[in-house]
């Protein structure tokens, strides 16, 4: 009871000194009229973590250095010589390096690692002046989808505190819901940025394999991993792909092609679009009616609008989720296979040898939906199966891309919720690793396809949850995604 006092009275005074913007402009014009300083952004932002601290979306809070950094951007503000990101607050998924800052993916095996450089990501976030607040939980290794994984224990839905957040990146989506920052960086491997923004009610972009820098991520399964925003607003989703995005010498699989000017391409949409949306996703049982109407309406507005849009046939969606999955656990296997004990974070006690040092260490600092995975991706790997699993599911993606391709020939975008239910309870089928990889439906097919894809909040569902749309569309072409996105998000409600 006095805890709940305590918190209902802290809610409201912060409520009155609280002032949480749509967007990084909003920010900055209050700091240009000096109605803000960068300091006192960043004070409130600490203010809400503390608040919010329960929720548990942090796995560290970097309090300190943040306001030395604070005052530094606020002095360079006044020098006339501040970048392009200063007055933005941001938070990082525990799954990317920062220099001289913890590091864990959540994983008891990651125990004390501190990052010996920084990612791509985090240098071009500082060469702009951004404030790295602190690193987010996550889902351990982020292979999950409700940050129930994480070694940290779960993150909790601000929108109902028994709902989970969404993973791998939950609590980067519960720090932008919340306002304990403005935007953080999560990482997408099959959907982990756009459902917990879904599940959160922010927005949530994974960019195209290859237009943002893998160097510095801990690695999940390489062909899919990107990292990408989340936030409030489409504005600053463009605002952050533009900083993070573009060639880097340090990770080859990152295109040469110029990255667009995002920002400046966001003016309402002219031309009427053609949106396709998968008729086996809206026919489907498991798709929550609540979300199969949202579509609806959103269809029917479109179209009100002028735009086309018409049922498309997918039939390869049902193998969506079992090639996502043998690709990315092989792929984990061998790239999880440096965290041995010896050359990083936790080492068993109980070791006596090299060996058991290797078998005890892993035992013990792995969870067990990490282990899983592990002898998943190994099983699917080996002599006797590579062709029938590994062999055969490379193939199949390979149609699944084709075929995501082809409509995007006929089609501009193609439109399918983000998920099928919205945000379920903390332990709901948590026993039942099949139905959790189910829930992933949606989100794997532009993973697999490596094309862009943004989770817009377009509304809550009768309890209040927050429910999510997607947009997919074709290959670097996130200038037209995003700014159709904001054309979407600023439809009539009703
Ligand atoms: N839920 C998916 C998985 O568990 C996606 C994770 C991710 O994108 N990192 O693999």
């Amino acid at each position: 009871m006095l805890v709940l006092c305590h918190r209902t009275i802290s809610f409201f005074i912060f409520a009155l000194m609280t002032k949480l913007y749509p967007t990084l402009s909003h920010i900055q014009a209050d700091i240009q009229q000096g109605k803000t300083s960068v300091v006192e952004l960043v004070e409130m932002y600490l203010h809400n973590i503390k608040l919010y601290e329960h929720l548990n979306a942090f796995n560290e809070v970097f309090g300190d250095e943040a306001v030395i950094m604070a005052h530094h951007v606020d002095l360079k503000i006044k020098q006339g010589t501040a970048g392009r990101l200063a007055g933005m607050v941001i938070a990082i998924k525990d799954n990317i390096c920062y220099k001289g800052h913890k590091v864990s993916a959540s994983s008891k095996i990651l125990d004390g690692f501190t990052s010996v450089f920084s990612s791509t990501v985090v240098e071009r976030l500082l060469a702009q002046d951004a404030i790295i607040i602190g690193r987010c939980n996550c889902d351990e290794f982020a292979m999950g989808g409700s940050n129930e994984t994480s070694y940290f224990g779960p993150v909790k839905n601000q929108a109902n505190e028994g709902r989970v957040s969404g993973g791998s990146s939950g609590g980067s989506a519960v720090a932008v819901q919340a306002g304990m920052c403005q935007a953080a960086l999560g990482t997408d491997t099959g959907g982990s940025i756009r459902q917990p923004a879904a599940f959160c009610g922010v927005v949530g972009l994974k960019p195209t394999y290859g237009r943002v820098s893998r160097y510095g991520l801990i690695a999940y399964a390489s062909s899919f991993d990107q990292a990408g925003p989340i936030t409030n607003s489409v504005e600053d989703a463009a605002l952050l792909l533009e900083v993070i995005a573009g060639a880097d010498e340090h990770d080859a699989t990152v295109a040469n092609l110029p990255v667009d000017p995002y920002t400046q391409n966001l003016q309402p949409t002219t031309g009427k679009k053609r949106i396709a949306y998968i008729s086996e996703a809206l026919n489907s049982d498991g798709v929550d009616p609540e979300i199969k109407s949202l579509l609806n309406t959103y269809s029917e507005k479109l179209r009100q609008d002028g735009h086309v849009v018409e049922p498309v046939s997918f039939d390869l969606l049902e193998y969506v989720v079992p090639t996502y999955y043998i690709l990315t656990t092989a792929e984990a296997s061998s790239n999880l296979a440096r965290f041995d004990g010896v050359h990083y974070g936790y080492r068993s006690r109980n070791a006596t040898d090299l060996e058991s040092t290797y078998k005890r260490s892993r035992s013990e600092g792995f969870g067990k939906e990490v282990k899983r995975r592990i002898m998943l991706g190994t099983f699917v790997l080996s002599a006797g199966y590579y062709d029938a699993y590994y062999a055969k599911a490379q193939k199949i993606r390979r149609m699944i891309r084709d075929k995501t391709n082809a409509i995007l020939q006929d089609y501009d975008f193609i439109l399918i919720p983000t998920s099928p239910t919205p945000a379920f309870e903390i332990g709901e089928n948590i026993t039942d690793p099949v139905v959790r990889y189910l829930a992933d439906i949606f989100t794997v097919q532009a993973s697999l396809a490596g094309i862009p894809a943004i989770s817009l909040p377009l509304g809550n569902n009768t309890d209040g949850l927050p429910l999510g749309l997607q947009l997919l569309t074709k290959s670097f072409a996130e200038a037209e995604l995003l700014r159709f996105s904001k054309y979407i998000l600023e439809l009539p409600k009703n």
